[in-house]
C-alpha cells in the first residue's frame, strides 16, 4: 500500500532529525501540528437542498512567524493530507526564509460539480467557520488546488464584512483589482522554470536540448511549461486529470493554454486534437531529461518508481514523491528538486503580497520578479552547498537547511511559559 502522504513527511522529518543531531523535545514539537481545527459547512444549494462539507485548517507552526498556507477544493482531502501540506509550508518557508510558519486548508468537495454561486456560498461559510484561527498575524491563507484568485476575493470580502472594513493583507493570491500582487498568479510556475534552469546549469546541460514532461496542466504546470518553452526548452508532454498529450518535437504550449483557458470554463487536454493522447502513467514514465510533477501528491510510488527514466525531477506539487520512491531515485542517481525549493516560488511573492497589502503600496512586475529571483536563488545555493558539503540529497540538503531554522527559532524564543 502507498505511504500516506503525512507519514512519508514524519518519515523525512525523523530522517533529517538524525542527520542534524537535533534535540528530541524540539524533534517532538516539529511531528505535531500546533492547531487544527475541522469544520462543518453547511451550504444552501441552487436547487434549494442543503449539504454539508467537511472543511479544516491545520496550523503546523507560527514559531518564525504567521501560519501561511493554500486553501485546497478536492474531493480526497482529508487531514492527513491537510497535515503533511501544513508541514511543508513551515518547511518551505523556512528554506526560503520567509517570515512565516506554516499552515494549510481544505474543504472536501467536487468543484467540478459545483455553481459559481454554490463556490461562493462554500467559501465564504468555510471562511466564517476557520474564521477564530486566522488573520493577518495569525493564519493567511493562498489559492492551492481548484482554488484561485476569485476564491481569495471571496475569502477577503467575508472576513472583510465580520470586521466591518475591508482587510486586504488576510489572504494572498488575490484578484489584482482587489489589492492583489502582480506576478503572484505567474509565480508558483516561475519559481519551477527558474529552479529548472538553475539545476540545468549545476548539471551542465543545454536547455536547447532538454525534452521535458510535465503532469498537472494547471496554475503551476501551464505558467512552468509557457516559461520553460521561452527559455528554449521542449516541453514534450503535458497532462491534467483527463490525461495528457505527447509530441516529440515539442508541444506548442500557448497554443494548449489558450484552448484550456480561453473560454469561461476550463477545457480539458483530451478534448485537444493534434497530438498524441497519452495517460498520465505513461507521462511519468517517458524518456525525457526532467519530469515535472505539478498535480498531487504521491504520484511517484514503489509501485511505479522502477519505471521512471528522467535524469531530474523538479517537484511543482508538494509531496508528488513518496518517501520509500525517493530512496529509491537517490539510489539510482536521479536528481530531484524539492518541492519545499521547487514550488516556493508562490510563497515567495505571497510574501511581497502581504507586505504590500499591509502597506497599501504597489510594486511593479520588474520589482516583484527581480526579487523573487534573487531570493530562489539565494535559496538554491544555500541548498546545493549543504548538498555537496554532507554528501546528501537535494531534498536532505532542503530538509536539514529549513530544521536548523526552525530549530533555532524554538531556541531562541524559548518555550512558553
Ligand atoms: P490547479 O488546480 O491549478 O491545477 C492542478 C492540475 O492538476 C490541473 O490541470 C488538474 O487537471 C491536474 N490534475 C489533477 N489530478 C490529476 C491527476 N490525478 N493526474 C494528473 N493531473 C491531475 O492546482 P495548482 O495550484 O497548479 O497546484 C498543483 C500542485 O502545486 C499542488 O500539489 C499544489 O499544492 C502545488 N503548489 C501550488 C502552488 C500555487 O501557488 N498554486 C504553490 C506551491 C505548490
Amino acid at each position: 500500500m502507498t505511504q500516506s502522504f503525512y507519514e512519508s513527511v514524519l518519515q523525512r522529518i525523523d530522517a533529517t532529525a538524525e542527520r542534524v543531531k537535533l534535540n528530541q523535545g524540539v524533534h517532538n514539537i516539529l511531528r505535531q501540528p500546533e492547531r487544527e481545527l475541522t469544520v462543518a459547512i453547511p451550504v444552501v444549494m441552487d436547487d434549494g437542498d442543503i449539504k454539508v462539507f467537511t472543511g479544516y485548517r491545520v496550523q503546523h507552526s507560527s514559531v518564525r512567524g504567521p501560519c501561511k498556507g493554500g486553501i485546497r477544493y478536492h474531493p480526497d482531502t482529508n487531514l492527513d493530507e491537510v497535515r503533511a501540506l501544513a508541514t511543508l509550508m513551515t518547511l518551505k518557508c523556512a528554506v526560503a526564509n520567509v517570515p512565516y510558519g506554516g499552515a494549510k486548508g481544505g474543504v472536501r468537495c467536487d468543484p467540478s460539480k459545483l455553481s459559481k454561486t454554490e463556490l461562493q456560498r462554500l467559501t465564504k461559510r468555510y471562511t466564517a467557520m476557520i474564521l477564530p484561527i486566522i488573520g493577518p498575524r495569525h493564519d493567511i491563507p493562498a489559492p492551492d488546488v481548484n482554488t484561485n484568485a476569485e476564491t481569495m476575493g471571496w475569502v477577503m470580502d467575508a472576513v472583510s464584512m465580520y470586521e466591518g472594513q475591508t482587510v486586504l493583507d488576510i489572504v494572498t493570491g488575490k484578484p489584482i483589482d482587489l489589492g492583489g500582487s502582480v506576478g503572484r498568479r505567474e509565480a508558483t510556475g516561475r519559481g519551477v522554470m527558474l529552479n529548472t534552469m538553475e539545476i540545468l546549469k549545476r548539471l551542465k546541460k543545454n536547455p536547447k536540448d532538454t525534452k521535458i514532461a510535465i503532469q498537472g496542466f494547471g496554475n503551476v504546470g501551464s505558467v512552468a511549461a509557457e516559461l520553460l518553452e521561452k527559455q528554449g526548452c521542449r516541453i514534450v508532454a503535458v497532462s491534467d486529470v483527463s490525461g495528457g498529450l505527447y509530441s516529440p518535437d515539442g508541444i506548442d504550449v500557448k497554443k494548449l493554454i489558450d484552448f484550456v483557458y480561453g473560454s469561461q470554463k476550463r477545457r480539458l487536454l483530451q478534448n485537444y486534437d493534434g497530438y498524441e493522447k497519452i495517460n498520465n502513467e505513461e507521462l511519468l514514465e517517458l524518456d525525457v531529461d526532467v519530469l515535472i510533477p505539478a498535480a498531487l501528491e504521491n504520484q511517484i510510488t514503489s509501485d511505479n518508481v522502477d519505471k521512471i527514466k528522467a535524469e531530474i525531477i523538479v517537484e511543482g506539487a508538494n509531496g508528488p514523491v513518496t518517501k520509500n520512491a525517493d530512496d529509491v531515485l537517490a539510489e539510482k542517481g536521479i536528481t530531484i528538486v524539492p518541492d519545499i525549493l521547487a514550488n516556493s516560488g508562490g510563497v515567495i511573492v505571497s510574501y511581497f503580497e502581504w507586505v504590500q497589502s499591509i502597506q497599501s503600496f504597489f510594486w511593479d512586475i520588474d520589482e516583484v520578479n527581480k526579487n523573487l529571483k534573487k531570493i530562489l536563488i539565494k535559496s538554491f545555493n544555500e541548498v546545493w552547498e549543504i548538498k555537496e558539503k554532507e554528501k546528501v540529497t537535494m531534498r536532505d540538503a532542503a530538509f536539514m537547511l529549513s530544521i536548523r531554522k526552525i530549530a533555532k527559532a524554538i531556541e531562541l524564543r524559548g518555550i512558553f511559559p
